[in-house]
């Protein structure tokens, strides 16, 4: 491993170097022109092939989809790396645009193999599944064939395919075009200036309380004519999801998403049963805060303000922290983590052009994936570096063991490595931070976050499924009767820890994800309690845990998730098991309030 170069502060100097992804702009173009060529040759080859095909011609074919898959992943995260971190960059703006031609004719040139795939009697399936040739895609294959009790006529779907846009995307247009559109007058300070609903949102973050419940005040003030338009939007959108349910033959309105998380409704319920009992736990915190903040009460304006974010950290001592709690963990992580570094594939100094946030870019089964941080030497920038490390193993690990078809992890488990890794770091400077400011600053962003993700988004697909089963029994989406499914759900979840203004009723209509994604939200608490849970086991069974661990990484998308945590012994169907989740969510909140 090479020296750890001098860093100025904030990562200066702290930039990737993406030729091994491709060399340049023109030969990124080239390799996308080939494979546009390429896919539409296996078009030509193999269309109404699929049902006459052996288990070596099927393997065969995989083999030279996963070549493709793993050409546009080079493509798309190359343009798409250089524009996250330049946003006038215009020779990645220019490829960009080319880049999504050609993933279109890709796509429309390859979309029968699944069609073809899927359209497979089942015992034909069957038989092809258990062929030896097949066996690295196996999971991927049968997992695809999901979809096929759900799946209508070929008329029917180019049917529904053809009225989306009209039926589903004008609504969402909508939708997105009047929150965009919000411009609402509000002074920071520095004078009055014209706020999107994403600034006056940031301000929760602010350390001022009058402009903390001021932006909130604005926010609403600006959403309430707006409500009966955003709420047509929602009340179109759903009713016309029922109707396509029904007509798939999905029983509930979560179904089809259980399905594309491939995750047993039996064991969502058990896990947002779990979860809502424990929103004690979040009532304590809030009281607790409110403390500190010397207020009688929380407003929920105050939720996110910001407390003591304890001493700076440069970012080589990040990286050590980082690789060392790794290393305790497991020599193999570390490794891969400190590849990201030896050979430049994170770029930290956050510099103007660059967009904000952090993310880890998993590029193509055959390439090294890429994170981009934006450091700040915060004590919460060292979380975030672990938090896209723990990503980064996840798609290193499996794109060595896995082809390009079955190295993604199903969605639900995307953030449990991620969230992991975070553990692991968090755990350690727990026992090792010196600083008792600092420490305390450690717990509370972690258990703000897991707050955040377990608690909130939980009771967001509640109020989901009290919008639906509102509909289902021919009710309208009315502004005021989401404001009073919405006001009722977060009253549940906030107690009396927190004052909720008139105007927070309004809290539902901006969140794009009802209109956009539907259910999405429980996924990321699914995750987030699974990695708590497997953290729990960790703790208990030290060592033995790793090899297991070490395996569940490298298993990609080769496996779902029931069987994946299942390795670990978790029963996802059984309370005890998100219950332990919630325990170690305890066990951070008494540390937190014992402080
Ligand atoms: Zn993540």
């Amino acid at each position: 491993m090479s020296a750890i170069a001098p860093t100025g502060p904030r990562a200066a100097g702290v930039h990737w170097d993406l030729s091994s992804i491709v060399a340049d702009a023109p030969s990124a173009r080239s390799l996308l022109d080939e494979t546009v060529l390429a896919a539409e040759d296996f078009a030509e080859r193999y269309r109404g092939q699929v049902p006459s095909m052996d288990g070596e011609a099927l393997n065969r074919a995989l083999a030279e989809l996963a070549d493709i898959s793993n050409a546009i992943g080079r493509v798309g995260s190359y343009v798409g790396l250089r524009r996250s971190v330049d946003v006038n960059d215009d020779e990645a703006r220019d490829l960009e645009a080319v880049v999504e031609q050609g993933g279109v004719r890709i796509g429309n040139a390859l979309r029968f193999f699944e069609l073809e795939w899927i359209a497979l009697d089942d015992d034909v399936a069957a038989r092809l599944l258990e062929t030896p040739q097949v066996e690295r895609d196996r999971h991927y294959l049968r997992s695809l064939r999901r979809y096929r009790p759900h799946t209508l006529a070929e008329p029917e779907e180019r049917m529904l395919a053809e009225r989306a846009p009209s039926a589903v995307s004008a609504w969402q247009n909508l939708f997105e075009q009047t929150v965009a559109n919000v411009q609402a007058p509000f002074d920071d300070g520095s004078g009055e200036r014209s706020h999107t609903v994403d600034e006056l949102l940031a301000y929760v973050h602010d350390p001022r309380r009058e402009l903390r419940i001021g932006a909130l005040q604005t926010l609403y003030g600006a959403l309430e004519p707006l409500t009966p338009v955003l709420a047509h939007c929602y009340d179109s959108l759903v009713s016309d999801r029922l109707v396509i349910d029904r007509l798939r033959g999905y029983e509930g309105p979560m179904d089809a998403r259980h399905l594309d998380n491939e995750l047993d409704p039996a064991a969502v319920e058990a896990m947002m049963t779990a979860i809502e009992r424990r929103y004690g736990l979040a009532q304590r915190w809030f009281t607790r805060k409110a403390e500190l903040l010397g207020l009688p009460k929380l407003h929920v304006a105050d939720q996110y303000a910001p407390l003591d974010q304890g001493r700076t950290v440069p970012y080589e001592e990040s990286r050590r922290t980082v690789e060392d709690a790794f290393r305790d963990f497991s020599p193999r992580i570390a490794d891969v983590s400190g590849a990201f570094f030896v050979e430049r594939r994170i770029d930290a100094e956050p510099r103007p052009g660059k967009r904000g946030g952090a993310f880890c870019a998993s590029v193509a089964q055959d390439a090294e994936p890429f994170i981009m941080l934006n450091y700040t030497d915060r004590l919460r920038d060292v979380m975030t570096m672990a938090h896209e490390l723990g990503h980064g193993m996840h798609f290193a690990l499996a794109a060595d063991r896995q082809t390009a078809l079955s190295s993604h992890a199903p969605l639900a488990l995307c953030e449990v490595p991620s969230t992991f890794a975070e553990l692991i770091v968090f755990d350690r400077l727990l026992e090792t931070e010196a600083d008792a400011r600092s420490r305390a600053a450690l717990v509370r962003g972690e258990l703000e976050s897991s707050f955040a993700t377990v608690f909130r988004q939980t009771m967001m697909a509640r109020y989901e499924q009290d919008a639906y089963a509102l509909r289902a029994g021919n009710q309208t989406l009315t502004p005021d009767r989401l404001s009073d499914l919405w006001i009722t759900r977060n009253r549940q979840y906030y107690g009396d820890s927190v004052e909720l203004p008139e105007g927070y009723r309004l809290g539902w209509s901006y969140i794009p994800h009802f209109i956009n994604t539907r259910f999405y939200t429980y996924a990321y608490a699914f995750a987030h309690l699974a990695s708590l849970v497997l953290f729990a086991e960790y703790r208990e069974r030290g060592a033995a845990f790793v090899d297991p661990y070490m395996e569940f990484l490298s298993t990609g998308g080769a496996a779902s998730p029931a069987e994946q945590l299942g390795v670990f012994g978790v029963d996802l169907t059984d309370p005890a098991t998100w219950d332990r989740g919630l325990d170690e969510m305890e066990r951070m909140l008494e540390i937190a309030l014992a402080d």
